[in-house]
C-alpha cells in the first residue's frame, strides 16, 4: 500500500517509467539506462541537447559532464540555475562511443520528445548544436547560419519560440565559442519574458517520415 505521504506521479513522471524500458532502436542494446530529461517539468525554458554520452549513461540524467559543466556557467551568467530549467535531449540512450545518433535512432525517439514538450509546455526550447536545432526546426540550416535567432514553432497545439544555440561542447574545442554561446545566452531572460508568438511552421506530435540525411557526421557546428 501507497504511504499517505506519497505524491501522486505527474504524467511527466509517469510518462518518463513507461520509457525506461525502451527498445525501440538499436541503442536499447548499449545504454545502461535511458537518460529521459531532469529539472523543473514546469519550466518555461527547455533545452534539448543531442544524446547522453558516458557520463549521462552512468548517472541517468542529462548534461552531468564537461559539456554540462559549462551548460551551468552559461545558466548561472544569467541568474539560473539547472532546478529553473529542464533539459533533454534528441536520442535518451547513449550512442555506443558517443557516435552521432542515427537518422532512424532519432526518428525512433522523437515521438518521445515531443510529448516531453506537450507535457511540460515550455515556453521557450534552446536547441543546443546542429542535431536538435535541424530536428525541431524541420531544417536543414546549420547552426552557424541560425544560433541565436528565435523562430517560430509549434509543436502540436503549442505555440513556442525555438532558439537555437551552439552545442556547450563546442566550446570545450573551441574556447572563444563561450563568448558566443554567453551572447546568445544573454538574450533568453528577454525572450522568456516575451508574449508567446504567432506559430508558423507546423512540427505534427507525430513523427514526420524521415528526412533524408547525410550519414556523415555533423559536427558541433
Ligand atoms: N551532450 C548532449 O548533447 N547531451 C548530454 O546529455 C550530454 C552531452
Ligand atoms: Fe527508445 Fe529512444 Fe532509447 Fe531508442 S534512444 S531505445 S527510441 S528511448
Amino acid at each position: 500500500m501507497a504511504a499517505a505521504t506519497e505524491q501522486p506521479l505527474s504524467e511527466l513522471e509517469a510518462f518518463e517509467r513507461q520509457v525506461a524500458g525502451c527498445t525501440r532502436c538499436r541503442l536499447a542494446e548499449g545504454r545502461t539506462q535511458v537518460v529521459f530529461g531532469v529539472g523543473d517539468p514546469q519550466a518555461d525554458l527547455m533545452f534539448v541537447g543531442e544524446a547522453p554520452g558516458f557520463h549521462e549513461d552512468k548517472q541517468g540524467y542529462p548534461f552531468v559532464g564537461q559539456a554540462g559543466k559549462l551548460l551551468d556557467k552559461l545558466l548561472a551568467g544569467i541568474g539560473l540555475e539547472r532546478g529553473d530549467v529542464y533539459i533533454a535531449n534528441t536520442v535518451k540512450c547513449r550512442p555506443p562511443g558517443n557516435r552521432d545518433p542515427q537518422p532512424d535512432e532519432k526518428q525512433a525517439c522523437e515521438p518521445y520528445l515531443f510529448r516531453q514538450i506537450e507535457l511540460s509546455r515550455p515556453k521557450v526550447i534552446a536547441t543546443l548544436g546542429n542535431h536538435a536545432t535541424k530536428q525541431l526546426s524541420g531544417k536543414e540550416t546549420g547552426i552557424t547560419r541560425v544560433h541565436g535567432q528565435p523562430q517560430r514553432l509549434n509543436v502540436g497545439a503549442l505555440a513556442v519560440l525555438l532558439y537555437p544555440l551552439y552545442h556547450p561542447a563546442a566550446a570545450l574545442y573551441t574556447p572563444a565559442m563561450f563568448k558566443v554561446l554567453e551572447e546568445d545566452f544573454a538574450r533568453l531572460p528577454e525572450l522568456l519574458g516575451a508574449p508567446v508568438p504567432e506559430p508558423t511552421p507546423v512540427v505534427p506530435l507525430l513523427a514526420p517520415p524521415p528526412v533524408p540525411e547525410p550519414t556523415v557526421q555533423l559536427g558541433l557546428f
